[in-house]
């Protein structure tokens, strides 16, 4: 896929998303909205760049329009990035541009209610508390998460094409050779294939084999793949912004049959498989999150491996990796039309092994609508 055909979020979506932001500041009982660089500010404006110790700042004061404050040197690069027209207000070297985002947000925020990004870094918040000193501090999430949690169709676009780029690189990585090279080879193959899929960012490439595979959140090593071992790959990054993250688990026998998988790592992956299967066909809108996570956990904890499940079910995905809903016990948040969220339920047995399966779905308004297709079933490839 060429850049120039990857899909972007329509210009005048951003637009729209301030104006949502701004009418949310009074039913939130907000008077002002502080966002730093990060996915955020990506939402609201389209301006991606790097945090940074120099402050960029999107003001939004209630009933005022919305500044981006930028360092004076990188006010050609905001211009360019933004995807929407906003007021820049640029701010030299000597300048105190906390002061400035400050003097910004009119005279209601002197000791008013702010809510900051929670990408901002403290280095800036410190900063800001110090020139508002009698002000209260919240999160802007609790003003966003509604926005961002719900997906519209083109960011489900993008979701679905990250997902199926993923799947190709899963594949081709289960189709090539495996045995004898290490994990860490095998992780720079793929994060080589996701870029090669049209990935502007492949962010992770999790590839635990054998005694690895327990540990859900291995970092690929020397370890060398043997025949005679499963092998969980979990990998995925950003395409257009929106992210993939797809698990499957393969079983090398190095081409020799007697190498296949065990009984017991046969049972194990049925009652993950049914677990997986069963959480997907759950997602409806109106069902709570953590309705998804009791049905996987109800099916593995009466298999008796409860205890070898010691994840969440799930999180959601769009321009972060993991952000709201988050798929777990406690989060009675009921599920809309156009969330996007992992289903990865896992059994680790430590020090043997452990298989995970994970696909990226869209609650969608009559079920789950999956955006990863490889098979899920237990993969045995010579490798
Ligand atoms: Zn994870
Ligand atoms: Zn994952
Ligand atoms: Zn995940």
């Amino acid at each position: 896929m060429t850049i120039a055909s990857r899909p972007t979020i329509p210009a005048e979506r951003y637009a729209e998303r301030l104006r949502q932001i701004s009418g949310r500041l009074l039913l939130h009982r907000v008077d002002a909205a502080l966002i730093g660089v990060g996915p955020d500010l990506d939402y609201l404006t389209g301006y991606r760049a790097m945090p940074l110790e120099r402050l960029t700042m999107l003001a939004i004061g209630a009933g005022r329009p919305p500044v981006l404050v930028v360092p004076r040197l990188e006010e050609p690069a905001a211009r360019a990035g933004l995807r929407t027209p906003l007021d820049i207000a640029t701010w030299m070297e000597t300048d105190d541009p906390h002061a400035l985002v400050v003097s910004l947000l009119g005279r209601d925020a002197g000791g008013g209610r702010v809510a900051v990004s929670d990408r901002l870094w403290s280095f800036h918040l410190l900063r800001l508390q110090a020139v508002l000193p009698s002000a209260t501090w919240s999160s802007v999430t609790a003003v966003l998460r509604e926005l961002r949690m719900v997906k519209d169709h083109d960011e489900i676009e993008l979701l679905r094409l990250a997902g199926a780029a993923a799947d190709r690189v899963v594949d081709q990585i289960a189709s090539g050779r495996l045995v004898g090279r290490s994990e860490a080879d095998v992780a720079t193959e793929v994060r080589q294939r996701l870029q090669a899929e049209g990935h502007e960012l492949p962010e992770f490439a999790i590839v635990a084999s054998g005694p690895n595979s327990a540990s859900p959140h291995h970092e690929a090593s020397d370890r060398v793949i043997q025949a005679g071992e499963p092998i969980v790959l979990d990998i995925g990054g950003a395409l257009g912004g929106y992210g993939s993250d797809t698990t499957r688990t393969l079983w090398v026998t190095g081409g020799d049959e007697r190498n296949g998988p065990t009984k017991e790592f046969r049972h194990l992956f049925g009652v993950l498989l049914a677990a997986q299967q069963a959480a997907t066909r759950a997602v409806r809108p109106g069902v709570a999150a953590e309705a998804i996570d009791r049905t996987a956990r109800n099916i593995i904890d009466g298999e008796g491996y409860g205890e070898n499940f010691f994840h969440r079910t799930g999180h959601g995905i769009g321009l972060e990796g993991h952000e709201e809903p988050y798929l777990i016990a406690g989060n009675d948040e009921p599920l809309a039309e156009g969330m996007a969220f992992s289903v990865e339920p896992g059994i680790y047995l430590p020090g043997r092994y452990g298989a995970r399966i994970e696909d990226i779905i869209v609650c969608g308004a009559d079920g789950p609508i999956i955006l990863n297709n490889e098979p899920r079933e237990l993969r045995v490839v010579a490798g």
